[in-house]
């Protein structure tokens, strides 16, 4: 082992409270750089030194031996050459066959904004579909169309502060003590220092999160919508609501509250499951309190009406005049290190960079025009779900996935695998060498991972950090946006002549500063020009960092104007919808799926790292003791999952029993993949179906049959 030699400051590449880590740096005995240790980085506002497990073992995830190291063609390993020009030869085949909708990318909130830009400019602005889409239209997309709705741009209004600066601490569908444990912390923290915050726990499950809450709401799965009319409708019939407020800054209140009006606490409570005296006490605290913040996360967008519930969590912000205020307003918390950056270059199928519009001719002109490209996107691209379904049958001729694991996350995993084979030419690039996607893969790409790239993420409180390359890339991978590059280049596309990242985070923070017809939410022009070493300085600063708020934003619409035409925010009249996959006798247990606490995704990464397999080595299922007494199950015993989709496909898993488990209900972990267990994926158990604004799947309720093996 070497000695300590050098530092380096740069983000975690896990979740999206998006830690600072300071890395030390040695030398092997071959001399070569190596990771001495590391901790999470005082400085970094996001989470002034602390880490999670994930963040504090990820020495132990980059290991050689797992590592794609070099291209592969039909399994067999060949030059960078020979690959890019197989990988641009098939995509220019295809589009020259059957258009650029023939073909599609699907990426990752992995990526870096950078890597991001360059994959979205390619797709949208050259080839010229909008077929790009990513895993985090898994993760917050719902959160996306909600605050579009609402606030005219996908505009995020709070920032972490929010928590210790807050009078009530809502956390809707969110067991942040294992998903986002660092900002857990926080909010462990201001309950010490402030006794007098109360914290309300909004989940079907009794979680490790909910050991800190005031009041658990064990809701029905599904009925956030009818939880937050009620609390509007709650609001109105006790005079709370903010008249100033609501006249001087939205609009549509009138429909809004006439929907609210159907849900008297009664039957919010019917709907809901809850007691009367709980949902009362909920109310009462949130009109009470001077702040409140509504912190959500995958219980609310990973559902077939995500975007109603973001809608009805904002409208009782705007109702209350709770937003733009320290401690208050609706709080989106990503699970992806950079879902946001994703989205702020446009890496959806349904948008486009810097918060332009896809819909409107003059920004598609605008954009096209600063891009100097042959062409552009006119129309949405397929989103995720869709993009495999028209792919098994046939429609998708040529995919590139970027750092995802699509077989495992995404709903019915069999009809991925069908689309995927499906496919005339199907590239991968990753860092690790196997997974199940990589599997079904006709090209293989290296990618460089987290230590070995440079660039930009943006996390969950619209905070721009570096991520910085300090390890040289093993073998023969390279960062995405070189890849990506090289592909271009071989299509025969000027355009991507890029040397450096920080010329890619000058180009898009350019790109933010343009006149678009419109108030901009997205604006971090001041950031444009920097030389490479003040982009490799570049310390962490939240969106707008415009020439009015050079030092960043901390929070949006303290001004009381929002991003819509008139400046004035729209409330959203709501019907509840419940959840579209009903159980029935065949079929009758509600499935829910999340994380565990120490690891991320599909275990592609944190799963190398033996003490990460400590707290879980092995998938479960959660049953209510009662359920499993009817059922005839014993706590470790194996049962068998089904769905109607599946056809007699089952997953197998091992019984846990939880009284913190609604009766009726089920739990399970989504991580594990086929590298690690023969039981099956859980992803396969969930339907193919999404919200109709959004068209983020419901992951958090399937139908199910269960049975002992
Ligand atoms: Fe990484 Fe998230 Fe843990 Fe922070 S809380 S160390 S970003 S996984």
């Amino acid at each position: 082992m070497g000695s300590a030699a050098s530092l380096c400051t740069t983000t975690c590449p896990y979740c999206g409270v998006g830690c600072g880590v300071d890395v030390s740096l040695g030398r092997n005995n071959d001399g070569q750089p190596m990771i001495d240790s590391l901790q999470g980085s005082p400085e970094h506002p996001a989470n002034h030194g602390k880490l999670c497990i994930k963040g504090s073992k990820l020495q132990q995830t980059n290991r050689l031996e797992h590592r794609l190291l070099v291209p592969r063609i039909a399994g067999q390993e060949v030059g960078w050459q020979q690959a890019i020009e197989k990988v641009a030869a098939g995509f220019s085949d295809a589009i020259a066959r059957h258009g650029p909708d023939a073909v599609a990318f699907y990426v990752s909130g992995q990526l870096l904004t950078e890597d991001y830009y360059v994959a979205n400019k390619l797709m949208k602005g050259y080839i010229g579909s909008a077929n790009i889409d990513t895993n985090s239209r898994l993760c917050m997309s719902s959160a996306v169309a909600g605050y579009k709705r609402a606030f005219g741009a996908d505009a995020m209004p709070c920032c972490y502060e929010d928590l210790e600066q807050t009078e009530l601490l809502i956390l809707v569908g969110s067991n942040a003590a294992w998903t986002h444990p660092v900002l857990y912390q926080r909010m462990e923290r201001a309950k010490q220092l402030n006794p007098a915050l109360k914290l309300v726990n909004i989940d079907p499950r009794q979680t490790a999160t909910t050991e800190l809450a005031d009041l658990h709401l064990a809701i029905r799965p599904g009925t956030d919508v009818v939880l937050f009319n009620g609390l509007l409708a709650y609001l109105a019939a006790h005079e709370l609501l903010d008249r100033d407020f609501i006249e001087g800054h939205t609009q549509g209140i009138e429909r809004a509250l006439a929907k609210a009006a159907e849900w008297p606490l009664e039957r919010v409570a019917n709907t809901c499951d809850l007691p009367v005296k709980d949902l009362r006490l909920f109310y009462r605290w949130f009109a009470d309190s001077s702040s409140a913040l509504s912190f959500f996360s995958m219980g609310v967008n990973q559902s077939t009406s995500g975007t109603d519930k973001v809608n009805a969590i904002i409208n009782c912000h705007l109702a209350s005049g709770k937003i733009g205020k320290p401690g208050s307003g609706p709080f989106s918390i990503t699970g992806q290190p950079n879902a946001m950056g994703g989205r702020e270059v446009g890496g959806l199928a349904t948008l486009l960079a810097a918060h332009l519009d896809l819909h409107s001719a003059a920004h598609r002109q605008l954009l096209q025009d600063y891009w100097q490209s042959p062409t552009m996107a006119h129309k949405a691209g397929l989103p995720a779900v869709e993009l495999f379904q028209q792919m098994a049958q046939g429609k998708i001729k040529a995919l590139w996935i970027m750092g995802t694991n699509p077989m495992v996350s995404l709903p019915d995993s069999n009809l991925v695998r069908q689309a995927l084979k499906r496919c005339e030419l199907v590239v991968v690039s990753d860092c690790v060498a196997h997974n199940d996607t990589l599997a079904l893969a006709h090209v293989q790409l290296p990618a460089a991972t987290w230590s070995e790239k440079d660039g930009t993420v943006t996390n969950s409180e619209r905070r721009i950090s570096r991520q910085r390359g300090f390890l040289p890339p093993p073998g023969q991978a390279m960062p995405d946006w070189q890849i990506l590059c090289a592909v271009a280049r071989a299509m025969g596309f000027s355009g991507f002549d890029f040397g450096h990242p920080g010329e890619i985070f000058d180009e898009y923070a350019r790109l933010t500063g343009l006149e678009n017809q419109g108030r901009r939410a997205l604006d971090i022009s001041a950031l444009a020009g920097l030389t490479h070493s003040e982009y490799d300085r570049l310390a962490p600063v939240q969106w707008p960092v415009s020439a009015k708020s050079r030092q960043g934003s901390k929070r949006l619409f303290t001004d009381g104007h929002f991003y819509t035409p008139d400046g004035r925010a729209n409330f959203v009249a709501l019907d509840y919808q419940p959840p579209q996959q009903r159980t029935d006798q065949a079929f009758p247990y509600v499935l829910n799926s999340g994380r565990i606490r120490d690891q991320w995704h599909t275990m592609t990464r944190t799963g190398q790292a033996a003490e990460l397999m400590q707290h879980e080595d092995r998938p479960w299922l959660r049953i209510h003791p009662q359920d499993a007494a009817t059922l005839g199950l014993a706590g470790g015993q194996l049962a068998a999952l089904s769905a109607r989709h599946c056809q007699g496909q089952q997953v197998i898993l091992p019984v846990k029993l939880d009284a913190g488990v609604r009766r009726g209900e089920l739990f399970a972990p989504m991580h594990w993949n086929g590298q690690f267990a023969s039981h099956g994926a859980i992803g396969s158990l969930f339907a193919p179906l999404s919200d109709p604004y959004s068209f983020q799947p419901g992951l958090k309720h399937a139908a199910v049959a269960v049975e002992p093996v």
